[in-house]
């Protein structure tokens, strides 16, 4: 029958999910044949500080460090020692090619392949790899976003290595590629990646960070890095099944399905026990990203069935932001070797749990401090409470930058979801330490643990960890001695969000510097002018604290009434890279070199915006077409010839199964009458000439008639003959594992 060879693809899928073998990869084992610890082989695949030290005398270390991409450059000589040491090293381990990695502003990584095979001056082969390959590319910028950039400004651009993240291997079944971090610019300095404005955000927040610093007393510090933690969601699903579902293989999402009876409401695959065959991908991920140095920590099953989380222990940010993206990389390319598929979307399956991104962010000094660690003397707690002050500032002074970071299509999916925090951006801090500032802004002493804080001053709030419950819906807590930015999508780079924190909160030390400066006289700041600066911040920014429930409609009102902006879709929120506020402070704290610049980033997000909500609808609209309509006519096919054969054979039509006949055709009219909605929708869209408006227009009635679709299309695939339905359903695609 036609139907039954539509849904074999899907049968045979289901079947083969359960026959699969288990992957089993060879670990590396010491002589009694049990496996090498790990730190055994960390980072045997990474051309580190260790490496270079053994190349190079200390005074070029030193000058290698100082290094930055699109400022201080190498010499040619010195470039030239470090590559000869890299190549050596590389050829040593096998590999064959070099690349320079970077971030363009696609939110994926990109590279361009070069051997280190090469012709001698005598015509015989060798290998080459020299310090200006090392430190420069130009790889052909034609095709990457610019935004416009290109047309107004140098039209060409070149790749630089970033020498603060180590070179890596990157191993594939058949060779290795030396990959070199680098940064992406334009030959007149605008940034074309990701990788650029946070490199100069982190020497924006070190800057006014330590200038904080010497202002309260400690001199000694020579710069203040930003620490990351990112916890990564995705979902692993069977390859197989994965393949069928031309919405999963062309988006990242399902376009429509219907979720079953059960998914996650019994809370069984919470921290549940990982299957046999996830873990054993994971555990070949981790392997994997060992050796390239990625210090991964935690591995555990996430609310929604088959959606897993993974951590690593934290680092320097831009260290952090390249290993996140290795992550990604990694995992999808180990997931295929086990007949799997890993998924990064924001939100591949709807009515479950979508998948996002905490990103664990603080500051510390180059001695290690932590500078949000309450400590255990007075003097720390005021520096403690300065930084944590400028932190609060500069989430409200900035929070549109900061919802503006965590923009994207698949992110609109959970934002406000009541799975993730709402687009108001607010800060949680607990108890003890809005307790902490009450009293620093009453100057009353509170009857509390803590009362003992006496605000003369002279004596200082000896500040104790806060032990109340995390609150889960805010998205941004402090967390006792970092905060978590808990709104980033699962499939985003980390660098825009931690480039709009460094960012805000440096701007925030800046202005807070200034008054410090004003009162001290220059000098070395006493507590309590301090603690005056701490109080007159605290007074004109509190307003986006908040300790309760972010997913209530009581917040929404009340953020409202507070003045918050609520910035529900990714275009609204994209605007703030046309707010002169946010421009000017970017271009002032160093982030981008103009304000246009910013213009070209909107540029480039609202386009890739645009494009991939049109792909979804296009997908969509051939789902229906090409899967659903037949299978819903096959159905009515048989359900009529049913009908027919009752007449004929009893001569008479049952009356109930007549109206459920006609109940189905008016289903089926009404998917078909949703399909041309669609398809003018789609029309409408792309006749509109601007960008913004596009955004808008889509984010609004493109999604509202998707939505509608959707749910006429899970509403036929609950009416039809299983045996009739040819894509694979959320049942099999979210338990087969
Ligand atoms: P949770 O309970 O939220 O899952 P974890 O203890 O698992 O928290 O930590 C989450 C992440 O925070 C980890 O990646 C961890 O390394 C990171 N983290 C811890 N301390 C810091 C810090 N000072 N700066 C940045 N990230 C940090
Ligand atoms: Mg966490």
């Amino acid at each position: 029958m036609v139907g039954q060879s539509r849904s074999y693809a899907r049968s045979n899928a289901v079947a083969k999910t359960s026959d699969r073998d288990i992957r089993h990869f060879e670990r590396p084992t010491r002589d009694d044949g049990n496996p090498l610890p790990v730190s055994e082989y960390f980072g045997c695949h990474t051309f580190g500080w260790d490496l270079l030290k053994k190349a190079l005398p200390e005074a070029d270390l030193d000058l290698v460090r100082e290094a930055s991409p699109s400022k201080r450059r190498l010499t040619r000589e010195l470039a030239d020692k470090v590559a000869k040491a890299a190549k050596e090293w590389a050829l040593s381990k096998g590999a064959t090619h070099y690349c320079h990695w970077f971030h363009p502003q696609t939110g994926a990584t990109a590279e361009k392949h070069d051997s280190f095979f090469s012709f001698a001056k005598d015509g015989s082969a060798i290998e080459r790899f020299t310090g200006a390959e090392l430190i420069q590319q130009e790889p052909d910028a034609s095709s990457f976003p610019s935004g416009g950039l290109r047309s107004t400004f140098e039209a060409r651009g070149y790749t630089a290595w970033d020498a603060t993240s180590p070179m890596f291997l990157m191993e594939t079944t058949n060779g290795l590629t030396l990959c070199i971090p680098s940064v992406f610019i334009s030959y007149s300095g605008e940034s074309l990646d990701e990788k650029t404005p946070l490199l100069r955000s982190l020497s924006a927040i070190s800057e006014s960070a330590t200038e904080a610093l010497s202002l309260l007393g400690e001199t000694d510090l020579k710069h203040i890095v930003s620490t990351c933690g990112p916890e990564q969601e995705y979902f692993v699903i069977d390859r197989s099944l994965h393949d069928l579902r031309p919405d999963l293989v062309l988006t990242g999402r399902t376009v429509l399905g219907r979720v079953p009876a059960k998914h996650q409401q019994l809370s069984d695959h919470y921290f549940g026990s990982i299957k046999q065959r996830v873990v054993n991908f994971m555990m070949e991920c981790e392997y994997e990203l060992y050796k390239l140095g990625v210090p991964c920590k935690t591995r555990h099953n996430e609310v929604a069935p088959s959606q897993c989380e993974t951590a690593p222990i934290f680092e320097f940010a831009n260290i952090a932001a390249d290993h996140n993206q290795l992550v990604m990389e990694v995992t999808k390319t180990v997931a295929n070797r086990h007949g799997l598929v890993a998924l990064f979307h924001e939100k591949p399956f709807s009515d479950v749990n979508g998948s996002g991104k905490h990103l664990n962010w603080s500051l510390a000094t180059d001695k290690g401090k932590n500078l949000l660690d309450p400590g255990e003397k007075p003097h720390e707690n005021i520096r403690f409470l300065y930084f944590l002050t400028a932190v609060i500032k500069g989430v409200h002074d900035y929070s549109k930058l900061l919802r503006c970071s965590i923009a994207s299509a698949g992110n609109d999916f959970r934002l406000g979801a009541n799975e993730a925090p709402p687009a108001i951006i607010s800060v949680f801090l607990g108890q003890t330490l809005t307790q902490v500032y009450e009293m620093i802004a009453s100057g009353k002493e509170l009857d509390t643990p803590e009362s003992e804080i006496n605000l003369d001053l002279a004596r200082i709030p000896i500040i104790a960890r806060d032990n109340t419950d995390r609150n889960r819906t805010s998205p941004f807590a402090f967390t006792g001695n970092k905060f978590e930015f808990r709104a980033l999508g699962s499939s985003q780079s980390i660098s825009s969000s931690i480039t709009a924190l460094n960012a805000a909160v440096s701007a925030a030390l800046t202005e807070m510097n200034a008054e410090l400066k004003a009162k001290s006289g220059g000098q070395k700041a006493s507590d309590k002018q301090a603690l005056e600066v701490i109080k007159n911040t605290y007074q004109s920014v509190k307003a986006v604290l908040f300790e309760g429930d972010g997913y209530s409609e009581e917040w929404h009102a009340e953020a409202e009434k507070r003045g918050l902006p609520n910035l529900r879709t990714a275009p609204e929120a994209l605007e703030a890279l046309k707010d002169d506020a946010i421009s000017n402070m970017l271009v002032t704290q160093g982030i981008y070199n103009k304000t246009e610049e910013l213009e070209f980033r909107y540029n480039v997000l609202i386009e890739q915006y645009n494009m991939l909500k049109l792909i979804e609808m296009e997908t969509q609209q051939e789902l229906v077409a090409s899967h659903v309509i037949p299978a819903a006519t096959a159905h009515l096919s048989s359900l009529s010839q049913m009908l027919e054969g009752m007449d004929e054979i009893l001569d008479r039509i049952s009356p109930t199964q007549k109206k459920a006949y006609e109940a189905f055709v008016t289903k089926v009219d009404h998917v078909i009458t949703l399909q041309d909605k669609l398809s003018i929708t789609i029309e409408k869209a792309k006749g509109l000439s601007e960008e913004a408006a596009r955004g808008k227009f889509l984010a609004d009635q493109g999604r509202s008639v998707m939505e509608e679709v959707t749910e006429a299309c899970n509403d036929l695939e609950l009416h039809i003959d299983d045996q009739l339905w040819s894509l694979p359903k959320y049942r099999e695609m979210l338990f087969s594992l």
